[in-house]
């Protein structure tokens, strides 16, 4: 690893006085960046170091909103959301995610901002567009089983890691950012990333100056919640593909749904498509295989990962067809039903 700087950071206020951020990076949980920092893939020259940013330790709540620090620990998001029916199914992605001993340590700016699982872009002996742009890509034609079937380049096929980022982008939660200038942005986490196109080394839309303060999500109802992950080993491991669903559904017809799928996009894939077919239909598993079908008809496997497709179609079916029964079941029941 190579000699860095550190700056505490202990406020917003504070990023004003830092003098470059060109070579910067912010530090929360350290458990993405220090391993890219040892494999010398991001080598900064300084660390923002965020373990003193007091006021982003805070979940703060209204009737209508919950507002999360950005430095909010996985577990202890987890353990708040669990006891919310309204964000069920955050509390149910947080504990799909890593391992006790990482939850502790990883926040919600750092899980939303970890960067891909690909093996490439770990190998700095290997070509990758996204760590070094204009070298080609290693996995378009290599070993690329976790890779994305969605929303794909020819530059770049890296799947978004984060179980916590998909069930954000089905409650559509917000995004609070600062940046060195005092400016302040709200920005949907649906728009927050960015596709790789020829540019798969700009991963959002966020500045370099810009830092995540906390993200919010409205309390609404949202009906039934489940967050499916299907991975090669029951825990410790990244989504081969997962899908985040809330559903209503109101004498057999879909009233208000929300899906998006993981493991399968460069960022978490908001399935709109499937959506917008199910929305005000009769719930049905022919319906559900439809929307299935509609949303993934774009998808593109690249040999080793084409296993993804007729994986997430099932799994799509598979969850929409649980919380459908839930419903009838529970009619008035708001969330997960947790096994006790
Ligand atoms: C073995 C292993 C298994 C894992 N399994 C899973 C899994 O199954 N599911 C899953 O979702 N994740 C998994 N993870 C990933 C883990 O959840 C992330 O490493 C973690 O969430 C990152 O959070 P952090 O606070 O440690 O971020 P850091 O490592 O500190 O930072 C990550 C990135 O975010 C930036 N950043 C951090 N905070 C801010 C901020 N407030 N504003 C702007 N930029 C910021 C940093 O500059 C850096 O680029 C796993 C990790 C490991 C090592
Ligand atoms: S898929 Fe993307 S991250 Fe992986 S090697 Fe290719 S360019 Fe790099």
């Amino acid at each position: 690893m190579k000699p860095f700087a550190v700056f505490p950071l202990h406020q917003q206020q504070d990023l004003a006085r830092v003098e470059s951020f060109e070579h910067s990076r912010f530090l929360a949980g350290g458990t993405n960046l220090v391993d890219l920092m040892k494999h010398q893939i991001e080598s900064p020259e300084q660390i923002i170091d965020l373990s003193g940013f007091e006021q982003a330790y805070q979940i703060n709540e209204n009737d209508n909103r919950v507002t999360i620090g950005a430095m909010v620990s996985n577990t202890e998001l987890a353990d708040f959301a669990y006891q919310q029916p309204g964000l069920s199914l955050l509390a149910q992605a947080l504990l799909a995610g890593a391992t006790v001993q990482l939850r502790n340590r990883a926040t919600t700016g750092g899980n939303l901002l970890q960067r891909t699982r690909c093996y490439y872009f770990y190998d700095t002996t290997k070509p990758c567009n996204k760590r070094q742009p204009g070298s080609g890509c290693g996995a378009i034609n290599g070993f690329n089983r976790i890779h994305a079937v969605l929303g794909t380049s020819e530059h770049c096929i890296a799947s978004h890691p984060s179980d916590m980022a998909t069930a954000m982008t089905a409650l559509n939660a917000t995004v609070h950012t600062q940046n060195a200038s005092g400016e302040t942005r709200q920005i949907p986490v649906r728009e927050l990333y960015q596709l790789p196109g020829d540019t798969p080394h700009i991963e959002t839309q966020l500045a370099a100056d810009e830092l995540i303060t906390a993200v919010s999500i409205d309390k609404t109802p949202r009906g039934t919640h489940i967050y499916q992950k299907v991975r090669d080993r029951s825990s410790y491991a990244f989504a081969l593909v997962s899908v985040a669903c809330t559903l209503q559904v109101k004498d057999g017809i879909i009233s208000d749904i929300n899906l998006a799928c993981g493991g399968v996009g460069p960022k978490p894939w908001h399935a709109q498509a499937a959506e917008e077919y199910l929305r005000g239909k009769s719930a049905t598993t022919e319906l559900f295989k439809q929307a299935a079908d509609v949303e993934l008809s774009p998808a593109k496997g690249s040999g080793y990962n084409d296993f993804k497709i007729p994986m997430l179609k099932r799994t799509l079916v598979h969850v929409l067809t649980q919380a459908t029964e839930q419903q009838q079941q529970h009619p008035e029941h708001e969330g997960a039903i947790y096994a006790r």
